[in-house]
């Protein structure tokens, strides 16, 4: 029997799992950390980290059909590099596929884990049977994907989709890209955080715990408890995001828009926001006929059955490269 492998490479951590030829359940699963952290593990080379841990949920029947890699950052997608990895230091320009292909022998695809997170959303997830997807995912940072007729859209150099880096605040925040004003810099979790601590630093009142880092989790908990500094923040990241939502419909006219994320996790409380804000700046009723805004289906695991996906959609047979 074929199998599929799909490995997903984070900042700190690379998962790798081992899947039948159709089943979304993996046959085995390993993960190990980016970079050597544990004297017992003293390999310093992520590459070399990433291949071993191939090798360690490889069959023993070496039958696979593709190695698929969800990784961080902008990717080239038709020339499989690794452009660059943030958070991964000196990763650079690496030629993953050409390497992780001459060491296995069999194809590797490359995407980037929030393109790649829309494509297993639409596969396997909450937009199965949709042709126009929009995903965004809301954590430290902002990502996104969309699916347009039943493709991923990649663009000329598959840097499509940023749409988390769309101005939304002329000479706003610094966003983490270095630009000014990004949707990421004033909704993310991170920037959530960073606005609550302003206003507490101004003295706003609010039961989050003075002895802890503010973060968009614990904002998000104080908010489940009616803090109204906290719910006065995510309603303002759901309006923003909201209002990028409405120019996102405008542009790729979908019929589905899913949050994901951690941030995603706050419910109602930043959702119903961005639907009034999405509603309220559309240029036409019509885009939203028929429209479903909902959450992801998946949460940590979509980078690995985003990468299952690409797999399999990309060698669909084993042999063949879907065109
Ligand atoms: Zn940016």
């Amino acid at each position: 029997m074929r199998r599929y492998i799909a490995v997903d490479i984070g900042g700190t951590q690379v998962r790798a799992a081992c899947y039948p030829a159709s089943k979304l359940k993996s046959i085995k699963i390993a993960r190990t950390t980016t970079q050597a952290t544990d004297p017992e593990d003293p390999v310093t080379s992520p590459l070399e980290r990433i291949q071993n841990l191939i090798a360690s949920i490889w069959p023993a029947d070496g039958k696979v059909c593709a190695i698929s890699v969800a990784a961080p950052g902008p990717i080239n997608p038709y020339q499989g590099i690794l452009v660059e990895a943030p958070n991964i230091p000196g990763w650079i320009n690496v030629p993953l596929q050409q390497n992780l292909s001459e060491r296995f022998k069999v194809p590797v695809v490359l995407g980037n884990d929030a393109n790649l997170a829309a494509l297993g959303e639409w596969k396997y997830g909450a937009g199965k049977g949709h042709h126009h997807l929009i995903y965004l995912t809301v954590s430290t940072g902002i990502g996104g994907g969309v699916i347009i007729d039943d493709r991923l859209l990649l663009g000329a150099n598959g840097l499509a989709a940023e749409l988390g880096h769309t101005t939304v605040m002329i000479d706003g925040p610094l966003c983490g890209c270095g630009q000014r004003g990004h949707l990421e810099a004033v909704a993310s979790g991170t920037a959530i955080a960073n606005w609550v601590e302003a206003e507490l630093s101004q003295g706003v009142q609010s039961i989050l715990p003075i002895d802890k880092p503010v973060s968009a989790k614990r904002i998000s908990e104080a908010a489940q408890k009616g803090d109204k500094l906290c719910i006065a923040a995510l309603a303002r990241a759901g309006h923003y995001i909201g209002r990028a939502l409405a120019d996102f419909l405008h542009i790729f006219n979908p019929s589905i828009v899913i949050i994901g994320g951690g941030v995603s996790k706050s419910g109602p409380l930043l959702l119903d926001p961005m639907y009034k804000a999405m509603q309220e700046h559309v240029l036409n009723p019509h885009y939203l006929d028929g429209l479903v805004l909902t959450t992801a289906a998946f949460g940590d695991e979509v980078g690995l059955v985003g990468a299952l996906a690409l797999g399999r959609t990309t060698y669909p047979d084993c042999r063949s490269k879907k065109s």
